[in-house]
């Protein structure tokens, strides 16, 4: 279960500036994996699929379309691809049965055949080249299949053969390839049927009599209803996986700002900040440089026992929403341990870093805290501040120096900025 505070984090998530290291330091890793955008990682949205998906039919929430569409190009684009061109193939194979049963125009079924195969394989490679709209590509096949059922039926016409009322029956391989390969959109199943079907009818209306039409409709209506019916079944399905993935993307979201965030101040955890403080270093340019800041709470301890852990947790949080406020975009911010804090700042000379190491410590030492609307409380900081040098990038070393700073800060006296002597 999340907490309150965490579903509002994933409302809020983009409003949260020193997250941005860590979004950053997260795109970096799954740019390509995620398909539900972070801003669209509510809970509200997660409902919306959890619904959809025990819909018995399934649809997809407007919001959702775009990626939808992208995602089935991704994914449907080379099935469609090689079942056209298997489609187009068996097509053409069909010459031999045309060939056995229709043999006086044997010929013409073969140049004919061959003509709208290659205008077909035409269109599909500039098509599967420079579309992109995944719902095109979907209904090219059953197009495909409409103008070849129309060349068919155009051949049997012209066709004086006695075998022609018995080969009609095998019109149904039509509809059934043009229904079985719709992936997308059932609609395109829904007009593509009844295209197929228009053209179908149109031509066996010329070849044979009312009795064998209405023997070609009963055998024809139950395979055009079951092919529709796999057709729904395959975009329903297709609909659900998608749907699946975004879920499966929300947890991930989910768990992982769980396990990159402190769960009392909603800052960096330590495991975060090491992440993402040693990328941000090892990507810096050599002549660049980064500070780093250390915070520990002064006589923390002393507040816990005084006024108990929870006024100690309020301190901390207070803490961590003023070194927020005073930290830049860029900086990267955590919470390392206990009643400690740490700040890598990019970019940053070192004469800054201590101007923002002791504005911080006199607001911090300024700030007064209420406790049960009558008693305030005051507390303050000691940091330690150290420099990344020219040629090293440890960040181990970084940390080390500034914790020998804070103990220095410490040792003077505390509620103060102590820096590591560089010699
Ligand atoms: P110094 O000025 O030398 O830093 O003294 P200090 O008392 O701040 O340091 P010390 O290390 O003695 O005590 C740190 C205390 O922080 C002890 C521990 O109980 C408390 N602490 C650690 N984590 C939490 C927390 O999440 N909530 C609260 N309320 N207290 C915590
Ligand atoms: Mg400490
Ligand atoms: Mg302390």
């Amino acid at each position: 279960m999340l907490s309150g505070d965490q579903q509002n984090f994933y409302n809020n998530n983009d409003k949260n500036p020193h997250q941005t290291g860590i979004n950053e330091a997260k795109n970096l890793h799954h740019e390509t994996a995620y398909i539900l955008p972070k801003q669209l990682c509510t809970i509200e949205n997660r409902k919306v699929i959890e619904q959809e998906l025990q819909h018995p039919a399934t649809r997809i929430p407007d919001q959702f379309q775009p990626y939808y569409l992208d995602y089935q190009n991704k994914h449907q684009r080379e099935f469609l691809k090689c079942v056209n061109f298997i489609g187009q193939i068996t097509f053409l194979s069909y010459f031999f049965v045309d060939w056995l049963l229709i043999p006086e125009i044997g010929m013409l079924s073969g140049i004919s055949r061959l003509i709208l195969v290659v205008c077909a394989i035409l269109i599909n490679w500039l098509a599967f080249r420079y579309c992109k709209n995944i719902k095109i590509l979907d209904s090219l096949l059953p197009v495909y299949v409409a103008a070849a059922a129309a060349l068919w039926l155009g051949l049997l016409i012209l066709s004086h053969s006695a075998l022609v009322t018995t080969y009609i029956y095998a019109a149904v391989i039509f509809i059934l390839l043009g229904n079985l390969c719709v992936q997308v959109s059932f609609r395109n199943s829904i007009f593509t049927s009844a295209l197929i079907s228009a053209v179908i009818f149109h031509g066996v209306f010329q070849l044979v009599s009312l009795e064998e039409i209405v023997l070609f409709s009963l055998i024809y209506a139950p395979i055009l209803f079951l092919s529709m019916y796999i057709s729904w079944n395959n975009t329903l399905n297709s609909k659900r996986n998608f749907l699946r993935v975004l879920l499966n993307d929300w947890n991930y979201y989910a768990l992982s700002e769980l396990a990159h965030t402190d769960e009392l101040t909603q800052l960096n955890n330590r495991r975060q900040f090491l992440q993402v403080a040693e990328q941000t270093i090892q990507k810096w340019p050599k002549y660049n440089l980064a500070c780093l800041l250390m915070l520990d709470i002064d006589f923390f301890k002393r507040i816990n026992d005084t006024y108990g852990h929870d006024v100690g947790d309020e301190v901390l949080r207070i803490l961590a929403e003023i070194a927020r406020k005073e930290m830049r975009h860029t900086d990267v911010l955590a919470r390392f341990g206990g009643e400690e804090f740490i700040a890598l700042l990019p970019n940053t000379t070192l004469e800054d870093a201590i101007a923002i190491a002791n504005r911080l410590c006199r607001t911090i030492e300024t700030h007064q805290i209420c406790i049960k609307d009558k008693l305030f409380l005051n507390f303050s900081v000691s940091i330690g501040v150290s420099q990344l040098q020219p040629n090293q990038k440890d960040l181990s070393l970084l940390i080390k120096n500034a914790d020998i700073a804070l103990y220095q800060a410490k040792k003077n006296g505390r509620n103060q900025v102590a820096i590591y002597n560089y010699g």
